[in-house]
C-alpha cells in the first residue's frame, strides 16, 4: 500500500542534507560553545554561521537573531517579553487575531490572569483579519499587537507588511509568528516592519526541538530562560549546536529553492482542491488567494473527522483534522469556528499539507480514496441521513 505523507504543517522531515551538515556536531564536534579552547570555538563558529544563515533568511542582522528550543518558546518569550516591558510603562493591552496557534493563545491566557486584557480580532469568512481593525483596536493602553504570518490549520495569510507599517507608526511593537510561513514564502523583517518574528526548524525540514525569535535592534524584552550568559546573556542554556547547524541548512535551503518548491507544491494542492471539490457537500476553508502554496482545507458535511483520517490512515495517509495540537479533544478548531462555520460543519474537516517531497502519485491516491471513505462514513452518520431528509424537505416545500 502507497504511504502518503501529507501533515507537513505538524512536521516535516529532516532532509540529507540537514543531517550531512549536523552529523559532525552529534559526533567529533561536540564541544561546548562556550568553552575557550579552540576544540569549543569550532562549535562556536558553527554556531556564529548558523545565525548568519537565519539571519540572511528574512533579512535581519546577525545579532537580532536568538536562538531558543522552537516556536512555541519563541512565542512565549516574545509575548511575555513584550507584555513585561509594556507594564512597566503602564501598557497593558494586547491586540491578537482569534485564529492564533495556542502557543500565541494560552500564552495570553497567562496574561490575562496576571491584569492584561486583550483584543481578539475577527477574521472573518476568509480567515484574513483586516488592517483597520488593528487600527482601530491599538490604544494608548497597547504595548504589542501579535498576528501570526500564516495560519496553521487554513494556511491563510495575513496582511503581515501592512499592520508592521502600522504598528511602527502608532509606536506598538509588533510580533508575528512566522512559524508556517518562514521558508515557505517571501519575508524581510525589515521590509514588513517586523519587531519580533517566531520561526521553528521542524516546519522546515530541520529537527525538531530547534527554532529562533528575531528581536529588532532597540526592541526591549525581558528574558523568558536565565542562566548562563548564552545567546549575549538574553537566553540561557548551552546551545543545541547540531540543531542550530541544522536549522541554517535547512532555512537556507528552503528560501534557495522557494519559487521551484511553490510552484511544484501549489500545482499539486490545486489538483486536490480540484478533485475533493467534486464531493458534495463539501466546502474549502478559508482565502484561496492570500494561502500558503501547500495547504489544503476543506470541511465534508456529515463526516466526522476523527473517523475520516482513521480511515485515511488505514489507507496511508497521513493527514490532520486541523491543527496537530488539537487533535485528541473533541472540541470543534478555533480556527473554524472562527471562519464562521457551525460546529457540525467544522466537525468534518480535513487538513492535508503538502511539502517539496510530495508527488502527482501521492495526489492520486489521496483522490481515490477520499471520495469512497467519504461515502462510507456517510453511510453511518445519522447526521448525513438528518441532512439528507432536510433537504428532501425543502424540495417539497417549494
Ligand atoms: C508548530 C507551530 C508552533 C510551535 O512550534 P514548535 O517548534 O513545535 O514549538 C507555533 N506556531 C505555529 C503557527 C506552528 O505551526
Amino acid at each position: 500500500m502507497p504511504f502518503v505523507y501529507a501533515d507537513n504543517a505538524a512536521t516535516t522531515a529532516v532532509t540529507p542534507a540537514v543531517l550531512d551538515a549536523m552529523l559532525p556536531y552529534l559526533t567529533a564536534q561536540f564541544g561546548n560553545p562556550s568553552s575557550l579552547y579552540a576544540f569549543g570555538q569550532t562549535a562556536h563558529r558553527a554556531v556564529a554561521n548558523a545565525r548568519a544563515q537565519v539571519a540572511a533568511a528574512i533579512g535581519a542582522k546577525e545579532k537580532e537573531i536568538f536562538f531558543t528550543s522552537g516556536g512555541s518558546e519563541a512565542d512565549n518569550w516574545a509575548i511575555k517579553g513584550a507584555a513585561a516591558i509594556g507594564a512597566r510603562h503602564g501598557k497593558t493591552h494586547i491586540v491578537t487575531t482569534k485564529i492564533e496557534h495556542h502557543a500565541v493563545l494560552h500564552t495570553l491566557d497567562a496574561l490575562k490572569k496576571q491584569g492584561f486584557t486583550v483584543t481578539y480580532l475577527d477574521v472573518y469568512d476568509n480567515g484574513v483579519c483586516r488592517v483597520e481593525d488593528v487600527a482601530n483596536a491599538i490604544t494608548d493602553q497597547t504595548c504589542l499587537v501579535t498576528v501570526m504570518f500564516a495560519n496553521n490549520e487554513i494556511g491563510t495569510i495575513q496582511p503581515i507588511a501592512e499592520i508592521g507599517a502600522l504598528c511602527r507608526e502608532r509606536g506598538v511593537v509588533f510580533h508575528t509568528d512566522a512559524v508556517q510561513a518562514v521558508g515557505h514564502v517571501p519575508i524581510n523583517v525589515e521590509e514588513m516592519h517586523i519587531d519580533l518574528l517566531s520561526l521553528s526548524g521542524h516546519k522546515l525540514h530541520a529537527p525538531k526541538g530547534v527554532g529562533a525569535l528575531y528581536c529588532r535592534t532597540g526592541v526591549r524584552l525581558t528574558n523568558l530562560i536565565e542562566g548562563g550568559g548564552q545567546e549575549k546573556g538574553r537566553r540561557a542554556g548551552t546551545e543545541n549546536v547540531a540543531g542550530i547547524v541544522g536549522l541554517g541548512r535547512a532555512i537556507t535551503d528552503m528560501v534557495a529553492n522557494m519559487d521551484t518548491n511553490e510552484a511544484k507544491v501549489r500545482a499539486l494542492r490545486d489538483q486536490l482542491f480540484a478533485g475533493a471539490s467534486k464531493i458534495s457537500h463539501s466546502r474549502i476553508n478559508g482565502d484561496l488567494e492570500h494561502r500558503l502554496p501547500g495547504n489544503f482545507s476543506m470541511c465534508f458535511e456529515g463526516v466526522e473527522g476523527e473517523s475520516l483520517l482513521l480511515l485515511l490512515d488505514a489507507n496511508g495517509v497521513c493527514a490532520s483534522s486541523g491543527s496537530a495540537c488539537t487533535s485528541g479533544s473533541l472540541d470543534p478548531s478555533h480556527v473554524l469556528l472562527a471562519i464562521g462555520l457551525p460546529h457540525e460543519v467544522a466537525h468534518g474537516s480535513l487538513r492535508l499539507t503538502l511539502g517539496e517531497d510530495n508527488t502527482e502519485a501521492d495526489v492520486d491516491h489521496i483522490l481515490d480514496v477520499l471520495p469512497q471513505i467519504i461515502d462510507r462514513l456517510r453511510d453511518m452518520s445519522p447526521l448525513w441521513d438528518h441532512i439528507m431528509e432536510r433537504e428532501a424537505g425543502k424540495k417539497e416545500a417549494n
